[in-house]
């Protein structure tokens, strides 16, 4: 893969011409970006580069209310996974407690010493902290920053590959952990599946994505990006596990609620008809509102701003306010990321540390990592910037106590 090179071709506006959750042609038009970042950021030499766009064309389905970018490009997936650099690595002490209680929640169920297969693993944190308790733990991630020398040493054996593949043909698992990948899937339902064929009989699945209902509740503008294809809600998801041969054991909230973890147990497979969810009307209008909110928040600022997380969300900020570019800095804590640049239609930033030089002179500080917001901001002021702090965040946190007030708000 040439990074630069995609999106080069002009391709039709709608990619996915049916709902995956009941089979449904047509949807009600939710939220549009004609030129989304498909990457969370991308190398120097791509720099002004028209290439690396996508389209969001998010839709409601009109049967059963699934919400889907009906635009997304189930070509190019190879493309967008297969990256050089990792996301997600832990950074933080939080961030590493955080996957130390995921491990916590998936072992409770397990059995002793179990077989684990681990889908998209990212960095392999996971992986690496299961192997301690686990006989062998299998993680298959198509990311070429990986290889096989970050787990030597360990019970973890490397796949580089989409799921599923050849390598692990026939193999059963005791536990199968597949975390924040069902919403990236085109059609979630021979994944499902495929990942229903490798359980033992006594075995567990945990499966995480984000919640739909965190998006629907707080209206929350950046949860949209071109890296996720499907937002999904619960009863839509227990259908599909359904169908998959998959029952709900335990429902766990992640990250209070922006993402929801399921402990799935094999059954039969059984043809659910999903619930058909048609509340909420005002919701287009809502997410309208906030986006003609953020755009005069945005522009009111006096001076440069800079962004904190070059991640999914800073991505879909681009995309949303595209010719604006009033940014100077784009800070970040990953070592990994450093040489690499956030970009939009109009603009590349290179990505780097917080520093008292550059942020000084910033007109304000636009928090994209919300999910980290308050830890963020503080840092922020510790290290003497008085203006003002935004997140991205829209839900009830933004603006209580050290919390910053929303950019949407
Ligand atoms: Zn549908």
């Amino acid at each position: 893969m040439n990074i630069t090179q995609q999106g080069a071709s002009p391709r039709s506006p709608a990619h996915i011409s049916r709902c995956v959750v009941c089979g449904g042609a047509g949807g009600e038009p939710v939220w549009d970006v004609a030129k989304s970042p498909i990457h969370p950021f991308r190398p120097p030499e791509a720099a002004g580069s028209q290439a690396g766009f996508g389209c969001l064309h998010i839709v409601r389905c009109d049967s059963c209310g699934h919400l889907y970018n009906a635009a997304f490009d189930p070509l190019g997936a190879d493309d967008l996974y297969g990256a050089f650099v990792l996301t997600n690595v832990p950074v933080s002490p939080s961030m590493v407690k955080a996957v130390e209680g995921t491990a916590e929640s998936i072992l409770r169920h397990a059995k002793p010493r179990p077989v684990v297969l681990e889908v998209g693993g990212g960095g392999g944190a996971l992986s690496m902290l299961l192997a301690e308790t686990a006989s062998e733990v299998h993680l298959v991630e198509p990311s070429r920053a990986l290889s096989p020398d970050r787990f030597a040493g360990t019970k973890v054996t490397f796949h580089q590959s989409m799921f599923p593949t050849t390598t692990l043909t026939g193999k059963v698992f005791d536990v199968i952990v597949c975390r924040q990948v069902l919403e990236h899937i085109p059609d979630p339902n021979p994944f499902l599946k495929s990942l229903r064929a490798q359980i033992s009989d006594d075995g567990i699945a945990y499966i995480e994505l984000p919640s739909a209902e965190y998006i629907y509740v707080n209206r929350s503008v950046v949860d949209f990006h071109y890296p996720h294809v499907h937002f999904y809600r619960q009863p839509h998801l227990e259908a599909l596990f359904a169908r998959a041969g998959f029952a709900v054991v335990e429902t766990i909230d992640v990250k209070n609620g922006h993402d929801t973890a399921f402990v799935l147990r094999p059954v039969a497979a059984s043809d659910v008809r999903p619930a058909i969810i048609k509340d909420d009307p005002n919701f287009v209008a809502d997410m309208a509102k906030r986006r003609a909110y953020g755009r005069e928040r945005l522009t009111g600022i006096t001076g440069s701003i800079g962004l904190y997380g070059a991640n999914a969300y800073s991505q879909s900020l681009f995309g949303v306010y595209p010719d604006f570019a009033a940014y100077s800095a784009m800070f970040d804590d990953t070592p990994m990321y450093v040489g690499h640049q956030v970009y939009g239609p109009a603009i590349d930033l290179p990505i780097g540390p917080p520093s008292v030089e550059k942020l000084l002179p910033l007109g304000a500080v636009i928090v994209t990592a919300y999910l980290h917001d308050l830890v963020i901001a503080r840092k922020v002021r510790a290290l003497g910037f008085k203006g003002p702090i935004y997140t991205v965040r829209t839900d009830s946190l933004a603006g209580n106590g050290e919390q910053p007030p929303s950019l949407f708000a």
